[in-house]
């Protein structure tokens, strides 16, 4: 496995690769890595020739209150987690080999990240649609692989990648979670024992949705229902729980084909999101 950190080389190992016909899948990450991440390097193992994982914990995406400076660094673990993983090319690079001092080019989705995260995290998108942009025009790749965990940022993708004649077949993966059903997330690790078992309630909520939704519950009812239960344990904040168009991130409407429910939530100082695909009877 071979391990980069500066764009160019990246560029150069990847291009010979696609000269030879492979088909090159690209896995973005910010490290820390965990089962989730994993879950989506063996699907591009499966699905391509030549695999790359890059490992970059971008300041742009977080705000100046949030937590860049403590978000957790393991790079010798990231990197055997990769190998046992049969990653071809890990891309680590430094902050100053991906952003002059002097940037000005930002890639901004304009509607999709108004909503639901985009209202709490207002700058966190045109960071992520940014790097993953240039982490894209780095690796050239055929496919790119993206966790549910995150919905939103995998419609933002899509549509970037759409709006701008890309040609990168972006693949969703299932959400991978710990045996009692918490999403795993590398920011789990801030939480303390109580928030960890009051965390669970994500879980609970998504599995009733899924019980109110196959009973043929409406959107709204099951909105209600699941911020009653969320709202119900008292150490955990909710930012939102919403039903809506999986597609559109708006509400539903007898045009919707694929509904999903969407939680934000804080316990103590930990942001978590969790979410689900609802199917109706
Ligand atoms: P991150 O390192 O948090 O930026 O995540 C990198 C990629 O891994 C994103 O596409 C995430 O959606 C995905 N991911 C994170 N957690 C999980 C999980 N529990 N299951 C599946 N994919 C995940």
């Amino acid at each position: 496995m071979l391990v980069e950190c500066l764009p160019s080389e990246v560029r150069s190992v990847v291009n010979a690769e696609r000269k030879k016909g492979a088909v090159i899948g690209v896995v973005p990450t910010m490290g820390a890595l965990h089962a989730g991440h994993v879950s989506l390097i063996e699907a591009a193992r499966r699905e391509c020739d030549f695999v790359v994982t890059t490992i970059f914990v971008n300041p742009t995406q977080f705000a100046p209150n949030e937590d860049l400076q403590k978000y957790p660094r393991t790079l010798d673990r990231d990197l055997e987690m990769c190998r046992d993983a049969r990653c071809d090319l890990v891309f680590t690079p430094e902050v100053s080999s991906m952003y002059l001092s002097d940037a000005e080019t930002v890639v901004t989705v304009t509607e999709l990240t108004q909503r639901l995260e985009g209202r709490t995290r207002p700058e966190h998108f045109q960071g992520v649609t940014t790097v993953v942009a240039k982490l894209f025009n780095v690796t050239v790749p055929d496919k790119a692989y993206f966790g549910q965990k995150d919905f939103q940022q995998q419609l933002v993708i899509r549509r970037m990648v759409q709006d701008l004649d890309w040609g990168i077949e972006i693949v969703t993966c299932p959400i991978v979670r710990e045996s009692d059903g918490l999403a795993m997330s590398s920011r789990n690790r801030y939480l303390s024992d109580d928030d960890r078992q009051n965390a669970l309630v994500l879980f609970r909520a998504l599995n009733h949705a899924t019980e109110l939704a196959s009973a043929s519950a409406d959107a709204e009812t099951i909105e209600s229902e699941i911020t009653r239960m969320i709202q119900s344990v008292d150490s955990v904040e909710l930012d939102y729980a919403v039903v809506v168009d999986a597609e559109k991130l708006t509400p539903v409407t007898e045009s919707t084909s694929s509904i999903v429910a969407l939680l934000a939530v804080k316990v103590g100082n930990t942001r978590l999101i969790d979410n689900q695909i609802l199917c109706f009877q």
